[in-house]
């Protein structure tokens, strides 16, 4: 008899996080295909096992195999896992990356920069080069509305405190040759 919640031997150990922070995160689909292959894993204690789309199917009841590949990709998009090619082109070799690789977090190079603009690391980075600035113009020194200019788009995601610079408006629009504030 089925008792899933009843103490047990049988049992693949996850982190709270899996639950806590990732499944909120995540289309259904998508996350019926995680716990599959944290099941064909960590419940194996494995960190990779060869996985073919007709297992996955069966394991989770999608039925469409596009909806298998396309969670799979959002998975992989998303640094939780790594896949592989497996000995044919039905299987997977499947990794569950045990910290998500920073590449993965690093959208923020390639997002459109307005969204850049709302998010928390930019708005820590831009709290943070107010401070340096003291609140002030670094050019003349001037107060009022301040904008936090990118000197470079290099690091982006990633910022230097050299590459950006707090600009007042006037001495933004100079930056830029014309009132056109970024
Ligand atoms: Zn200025
Ligand atoms: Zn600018």
């Amino acid at each position: 008899m089925t008792k899933p919640f009843a103490p047990t031997t049988n049992y693949t150990k996850i982190d709270n996080s899996l639950l806590d922070e990732i499944m909120p995160t995540l289309k259904p689909t998508h996350w019926q295909v995680l716990c599959f292959i944290v099941r064909k894993t960590k419940g194996w204690q494995k960190e990779e096992d060869a996985i073919s789309y007709s297992q996955i199917m069966d394991g989770t009841g999608i039925s469409s195999k596009s909806t298998v590949s396309s969670a799979l990709s959002n998975l992989v998009e998303s640094g939780y896992i790594t896949v592989r090619n497996g000995k044919d082109d039905q299987t997977n070799l499947i990794k569950l990356n045990l910290i998500k690789p920073a590449s993965a977090t690093d959208k923020k190079e390639t997002m459109p920069y307005t969204e850049y603009l709302k998010t928390e690391h930019w708005s820590k980075v831009r709290k943070a080069s107010l401070q340096r600035a003291r609140y002030k113009c670094q050019l003349c020194k001037g107060g009022g509305e301040l904008h936090v200019h990118h000197n470079t788009y290099e690091n982006r995601g990633h910022e230097e405190d050299s590459d950006v610079i707090v600009l007042c408006r006037s001495c933004h629009a100079q930056f830029h040759g014309k009132d056109k504030p970024q």
